[in-house]
Order: structure tokens, then sequence, then C-alpha cells
């Protein structure tokens, strides 16, 4: 069967022919792949700055942010049948017996580094025709998302920030809780800063939850990322027509920033600007961009003085997986038009390349793996 793979030791990659996989434990799922989304993290393994094979495999095939079709389950399965659709977890636990997240099933906060990430690090992805997971590694996913949860993944990194951010904010009162239970933000500014893909799921999450939301990213507007975030009721605003101060100036107290572009400059800057009590979530890996200088004086006197917390999160657990379908459920129903101009274009699996190492422009582009989806 077809698979987009990269080899790291000959700095190649293309489309590979690799055997069928079968079911190997009784809790196993054979699944069929129907779509795999294509993000930096791709593009990155792709020009060979990091993505490591399996041991004893000289190629890794690519692709994290999956929907797939169940087609065989292994007598133990609970909760999957075939027909049923899924999304797959990206990261597996070490296996060290100390690691107490691992332990625990959280291997989104892994001790050790020994994890493994299917599509990434040290285990296959999901861009081939077939693949098998345990079912405990895989999320359900109700027929009527079948146009839209290649986003859950990518969805899934705001998910686990926000459950951070009410868990960290429980340290003082901060909801108003006089707010709906549905929408615990309201009365709340949050800045999103990039308008890719995480970035805008992000801002639908907070949308979501009632939050004023501004979308902070590079190109002025008139564009397609300041329409998605217009049609949720978010705010555009170009970082390159207004500086973060006076950002700060229109939304008032910032009481959180969630950052989706990896730009570490503008978000060091927008950190200058957070306000009281507020708390900014890193989820962007920047590269390895030129020095910037940063008022250290300045940000340390303003996170003392203000209780201000910055985090970084990464991947995500398996609450966060649930919470992602279930918000997509909300967003697909409520924003029909903004959820589908997410996804710019659907591409089939022999025009990997031009995804990976060209520039396609848009928002999120998708492999549509099997035929005809
Ligand atoms: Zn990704
Ligand atoms: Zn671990």
């Amino acid at each position: 069967m077809r698979a987009v793979t990269v080899d790291p030791g000959r700095e190649e990659i293309g489309l590979a022919d690799i055997p069928e996989p079968a079911l190997a434990s009784a809790t196993g799922v054979k699944l069929r792949t129907l779509e795999v989304g294509v993000c930096g993290t791709d593009r990155e393994i792709a020009g060979f700055q990091y993505g490591s094979p399996p041991p004893g495999d000289e190629r890794l095939v690519l692709g994290h942010e999956a929907l797939a079709e169940v087609v065989e389950v292994g007598r133990d399965v609970e909760r999957f049948a075939p027909g049923d659709l899924a999304v797959p977890m990206v990261r597996r636990p070490c296996e060290h017996l100390h690691c107490r997240p691992c332990r625990a099933g959280r291997q989104d906060f892994c001790q050790t580094g020994d994890y493994s990430e299917r599509g990434i690090k040290l285990a296959h992805g999901f861009m081939t025709e077939l693949f098998v997971d345990e079912e405990r590694y895989l999320h359900q996913v109700p027929y009527g998302l079948r146009e839209s949860a290649v986003l859950v993944e990518p969805l899934t990194i705001a998910e686990k920030a926000l459950a951070q951010v009410w868990e960290i904010q429980r340290r003082l009162p901060w909801a108003d809780p006089s707010a709906a239970s549905d929408e615990p933000g309201r009365g709340l500014s949050a800045v999103v800063l990039g308008a890719g893909p995480v970035a805008q799921l992000g801002a639908m999450a907070l949308r979501r939850r009632g939050f004023s939301t501004w979308v902070y990213s590079r190109s002025p507007a008139p564009n397609e990322k300041a329409d998605v975030a217009g049609a949720i009721g978010a705010t555009y605003v170009s970082s390159e027509q207004v500086s973060p101060g006076e950002l700060a100036e229109r939304v008032g107290n910032i009481d959180l920033v969630y950052e989706g572009s990896g730009a570490s400059k503008l978000a060091f800057e927008v950190l200058g600007v957070l306000g009281t009590n507020g708390l900014l979530a890193f989820t962007g890996v920047p590269g390895h961009g030129p020095l910037a200088e940063v008022d250290t004086d300045a940000l340390m006197r303003s996170m003392v003085l203000r209780n201000q917390v910055a985090l970084g999160t990464v991947n995500a657990g398996f609450d966060s997986f649930e919470e992602a379908i279930s918000d997509l459920e909300h967003f697909s129903q409520r924003w029909p038009d903004a959820v589908r101009a997410l996804i710019s274009a659907r591409h089939s699996i022999e025009e990997h390349r031009k995804l990976l190492v060209g520039h396609p422009g848009g928002i999120k582009h998708v492999i549509a793996v099997a035929e005809g989806a």
C-alpha cells in the first residue's frame, strides 16, 4: 500500500510501497485512513530538521493529524465497530516505570522525553492507506463530523491549553460567577497570536466559552484568515498596522493570550502588555531566528506586580481529544462556513510534495488518502 515517507539518512521524501499492517492484539483496531492534515511539523520533518523512523527502519511514514474509518477490531475491543469514524492520538508513553505522567496515561506530560509520536518520532504516522492502533489511543467521531474531524488534532492543542488555564486561574476569582456555565469566559478578553489553524481553532474555543476574542496576526485585512476571525465574532488586528501597546489600549485588560504562531519576538512583546492577573500560553515552536532584544526588567516587573503567568504547553491527553470533538460539533453547527474555510484544499496522496516542500498558501491543507474521499 502507498505511504508518504521521509528517509532522514538519505534526505529523501516520496511515495513508498509498504506492507499492509495486520491486527496484532485483541485490543487492536485496524483503520482505513480517510484524511490527513498537513502542518508545520510535517514540513519541518520533510525538511529533515527532526523526525525519526521506528527502530530498525530507515523511513518514517509521515502524518499525525488523521481521520480514519474502522475496518476490523480485535476481540476485546469495546468502543469501536467496523464503519465507525475515529481520530487517533499522536503521542505514546515512554516505558520507564518512574515516569509518573506516562504511567497515568498522561504521556503529553512525559517526564523522560523517551515517548514516541506517530508520524514524528520513532513511530509511523498516518499518511498511508491502512494503519493499526490500540483502542485506548482512538477517539470516536460522530458521522456528522466527516468533513471537519481532520481538524480535531490541531484543536486538541487549544483544549489542553484551556484546561490548564482554568486550573491555574482557580488561584483567584477569575470567571464571572453569574456567567452561564457554558460561557465562563464572558467579561474576559483573550488575544490569539497567529491566524493559522491552531490559532483559529483556539479562537473558536475561546468564543464558544464567551471570551471577547482578538486575533492578532501579521497580514493586514482583508484576507481569508481575517474573514474566518470575523465570522466567529472575533476582532482581527494586523500586527503590521497596530503595535502590541496599541492593541492593549483597544482591548483593555488582556486576561488571556493564546499564542499559536511560534513567532517568539511578537509573543514576548505581547507578554509585556498582558493585563493584571493575566496568563499567556505558548503553543508554537519557533525555529532559530535572529536574536531579539527583550527588556527583561520591564517584563519581570510586570509579571510580578500584575500576578502574571506564562505557560508552555505541547501535545494533548485523552480528555482534550474528547473535548475537541465536542467543540468541533458546536463550531460546525454555529459557524459552518468558517469551519469549512479553515480547510483550504484537499489533495491526492500523489500531490504530497507540493504540500511538504512547496508554498501552498491558504490555511489548512488536507491529503484525502482514501479513494473517493
Ligand atoms: Zn500538526
Ligand atoms: Zn514518560
